[in-house]
């Protein structure tokens, strides 16, 4: 009987798909890095810290690439990597759901694929967004197929360079390995943490928390709870409170509209994907500088699943002033007047700080930012673009004082700070493919230049004969007038 081409195929005939597209294309590549021991050790030629989206696309495409000695850690337990399960409090990507992201230019990879061969086209057809925890089954799969192996529960906690290309990464309960290019997979917030006003800080914990906290929703039933910013991130935790049967929720925002147009993936195409990072810096800042004044909406689904609720209240022209606390509650000031509530959520994005990573506490002095050798007009300085790595074309930091601390040409900065460099090719799924392969190709590269003696020596060594020698003959030579003479 024919299969209704709108049945599911099942993930078992998906695989065979993949596995059979991987064999025509004759991928992943042969593995060729030279092993290498050091100190009576394996060294590990590509340590990944962070098995999110990031770290899963770059392990995928090194793997493609035929580099395969790679560790890939973790310091979230399994399945709980990202936010997708645990701070993200959206009930569906922001994203659209056609969106290819990790997949490497793979069709059988795709989100897509994966959600048709489980449910079928009509379900697909009939599917709005993709549910956040589904697009945390989809990452779980993806890792599965792709043969990345995740060490879970594992955290990195300092980077220490061990000889001249050689990198210790030290981590709380795995011990120390030897690496010889480190990939900083680690998130949103991988160069620093939560961003909170500093006023916040003589404020006892019990009355306020970050969006990115592990916040008890249910405790705010019958609640006065307020919630700062006007992000996507800000939108859901007060969607959350609200859901959770929060008494009132007061969003502060501190301009006088709400930001209405999505401007940076606006223009998103395959040019900006892969010309941004050939700006001249004047024009990488002039880009984002402008994303960063017009700021990025919350999605349409997440508004309306705020404002639906009778006691929600949206204070434009009302930045947070001062907190106080008095009698048992919160006061919050705004220039519109006083609130008085039980729990303030900041959802007030990331900030980089290198003294929250541990990880980077011996090279991070040495890693050069944009503040440190670029100058914006007048006009055009935004302390968060000034905070941002420089990074080289393959993701590298870069030294503030060139020779202090030359390991940092092999410590790649694979996570959103890198945007001002390289272009979103990080911090949102759309083009995560494009910046795993420039990462993935960047360490190629480097790893054979570095070994270029070994593997002339290979070329040297290698004898395996293509000609057998009785493929053809060489013609006897003409005899010659002397001979004929004879
Ligand atoms: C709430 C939220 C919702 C989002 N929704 C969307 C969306 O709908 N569409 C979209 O395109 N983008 C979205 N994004 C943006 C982006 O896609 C996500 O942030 C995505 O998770 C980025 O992937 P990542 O691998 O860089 O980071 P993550 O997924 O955060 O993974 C980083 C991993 O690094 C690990 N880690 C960190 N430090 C260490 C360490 N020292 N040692 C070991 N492990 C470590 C963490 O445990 C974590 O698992 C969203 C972001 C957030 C925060």
């Amino acid at each position: 009987m024919l299969q209704d081409r709108r049945d599911p195929i099942g993930l078992d005939a998906l695989e065979a798909r993949l596995r059979q597209d991987l064999e025509w294309l004759e991928l992943p590549g042969k593995p060729w890095v030279p092993r290498r021991e050091a100190n009576g050790q394996t060294v590990v030629d590509v340590v990944i810290l962070g098995a999110g989206m990031c770290g899963l696309a770059a392990a995928a495409s090194l793997r493609l690439l035929g580099i395969d000695n790679l560790r890939v850690l973790d310091r979230a337990p399994a399945g709980q990597e990202g936010p997708w399960l645990t701070y993200a409090r959206m009930e569906t990507l922001r994203s659209p759901k056609t969106l290819a992201g990790p997949a490497l230019g793979l069709p059988a990879l795709t989100f897509r694929a994966w959600f048709e061969a489980r449910f079928g086209q009509a379900a697909w057809e009939s599917l709005g967004k993709i549910p956040r925890a589904q697009w945390m089954e989809y990452l779980v799969w993806y890792r599965q197929v792709m043969g990345i192996t995740v060490e879970n529960g594992v955290t990195a906690s300092n980077l220490v360079p061990a000889s001249d290309d050689l990198i210790a990464v030290q981590t709380d309960n795995a011990g120390s390995l030897l690496a010889r290019h480190v990939v900083l997979a680690t998130g949103r917030d991988g160069l620093g943490g939560a961003f909170v006003p500093a006023m916040a800080a003589g404020i006892d914990r019990r009355f306020w928390a970050h969006s990115r906290d592990a916040i008890d929703f249910a405790a705010l039933a019958g609640k006065r709870v307020g919630v700062v910013g006007a992000g996507a991130s800000a939108m859901d935790n007060a969607a959350s409170a609200l859901e959770a049967g929060a008494a009132s929720l007061d969003l502060f925002v501190r301009r006088t509209t709400l930001p209405r147009v999505n401007k940076f993936t606006g223009i998103a195409s395959a040019g900006v994907v892969h010309g941004f990072e050939a700006l001249p810096d004047a024009w990488k800042w002039r880009f984002l500088h402008h994303v960063f004044g017009e700021q990025t909406p919350p999605p349409r689904d997440s508004t309306l699943r705020v404002s639906r609720h009778k006691q929600a209240r949206l204070h434009l022209g009302s930045p947070v002033q001062a907190l106080r606390e008095q009698d048992d509650a919160l006061v919050v000031t705004t220039p519109q007047g006083e609130h008085v509530l039980d729990f303030l959520v900041f959802g007030t994005g990331f900030q980089v700080d290198l003294s929250l990573r541990p990880e980077l506490a011996t090279v991070g002095p040495h890693i050069r930012f944009w503040r440190d050798r670029f100058t914006p007009d007048a006009g055009q300085e935004q302390p968060e673009l000034a905070a941002s790595p420089d990074l080289a074309p393959d993701f590298a930091f870069q030294e503030k004082q060139p020779g202090l601390c030359p390991a940092l040409s092999r410590i790649h900065c694979f996570n959103y700070p890198s945007t001002l460099s390289h272009g979103k090719l990080t911090g949102d799924i759309p083009a995560v493919s494009a910046g795993a392969r420039r990462l993935a190709e960047g360490i190629a590269r480097r790893l054979f230049v570095a070994d270029s003696a070994l593997h002339f020596a290979r070329l040297q060594a290698f004898d395996t004969p293509e000609l057998q020698g009785d493929e053809w003959p060489a013609t006897p030579a003409p005899a010659t007038s002397d001979q004929n003479a004879a």
